[in-house]
């Protein structure tokens, strides 16, 4: 079956290259003996397809951009190689980001700065950090009473949405928030409104709490906008998802705490503020699952060393 979605692909059926996606979503293992095929026919695109590529496949990769000959493929080429994650392919990756290779004066960012298409970075210290985690869970929206009294927004005037309170003491949310290093209750309040625009960041404590960061910088292109009211929704935890790729920007029941996150644009992991360092995925709220005619997503990170939170917003 999944031989004949590959030739299907091969010539240009999308729907083929639509049913492989979901496998690669629901369970990449399986995609795995395939892959040197779909790479023989010069499938490429998208990368996450490779997301369990063995080290042959990843060989074949590294040897086809060291050798140069499709230096137009370059950007393909690598966010293959970060979604696989593979050794070998972050060695590759560190090897190119000093020594970079034919086509890389093309790119908009170094070789390594692909990683975080794969959701995992090379810190400062020089080793690898994965900026997700590997357990998901299904986000159920609940209607809740919004607390008439709340802070505002202070760029338009909303009253500030939850956009998630979680608690570790949840086996669930432990599991999920794991990589973060988390320990407590989270609250992550924002702007549903502005933070459509840029990355709204919140400092938080384990307690519970979060403060608006006073070096938020409002975009020069938000004008005077309305108050308007946040949904008043709120995530309740549900089932464990069958992996950790499954949450989705699109369709209603995709939000999803931890795991990876669906980006609709490139990876928009956010950087902290503290210090720099890209900041840990937590989780996506669909635009689908906060409103009948809602769009795009919301992705909340965190940096647990820093004690700030953050959340952005992308549409297609
Ligand atoms: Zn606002
Ligand atoms: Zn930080």
């Amino acid at each position: 079956m999944i031989e004949e979605l590959i030739s299907r692909v091969s010539v240009g059926d999308d729907d083929a290259i639509e049913e492989l996606s979901i496998i690669a979503d629901t369970d990449p293992g399986r995609l795995t003996p395939h892959l040197g095929s779909l790479l023989d026919r010069d499938v490429l695109w998208p990368g996450k397809l490779y997301r369990a590529a063995d080290t042959d496949v990843v060989r074949r990769v590294v040897e086809r951009i060291d050798g140069g000959r499709t230096p137009d493929r370059l950007n393909q080429l690598l966010v293959i190689l970060a979604h696989s994650g593979h050794p070998m392919a972050e060695s590759a990756m560190r090897r190119w980001s000093t020594q970079p290779p034919a086509g890389a004066d093309k790119l908009y960012v170094g070789a390594l700065s692909y990683a975080r298409e794969g959701g995992w970075t090379v810190g400062p210290d020089g080793r690898r950090r994965d900026l997700c985690g590997s357990a998901a869970y299904r986000w159920v929206m609940r209607e809740t009473p919004r607390r008439p009294d709340g802070p505002t927004c202070p760029w338009c005037g909303s009253p500030l949405w939850t956009a998630a309170d979680l608690d570790t003491t949840d086996p669930a949310v432990d599991a999920a928030l794991e990589h973060t290093g988390w320990s407590g209750r989270l609250v992550i309040e924002t702007c549903h409104f502005c933070a459509c625009y840029t990355t709204l960041y919140s400092q938080v404590t384990p307690a519970g709490d979060t403060v608006w960061w006073t070096g938020n910088t409002r975009p020069s292109y938000l004008g005077s906008a309305e108050a308007e009211d946040p949904p008043a929704l709120a995530q309740v935890t549900g089932e464990a998802r069958q992996s950790p790729y499954q949450a989705s920007a699109w369709d209603r029941g995709g939000s999803t705490l931890g795991g990876r996150p669906d980006w609709i644009q490139d990876a928009g992991h956010a950087d902290c503020p503290g210090c720099g360092q890209p900041m840990d995925y937590v989780g996506l709220i669909g635009g689908a699952d906060l409103d009948d005619y809602g769009e795009g997503a919301y992705y909340l990170h965190l940096h647990q060393p820093c004690g700030f939170a953050a959340v952005n917003y992308q549409q297609s």
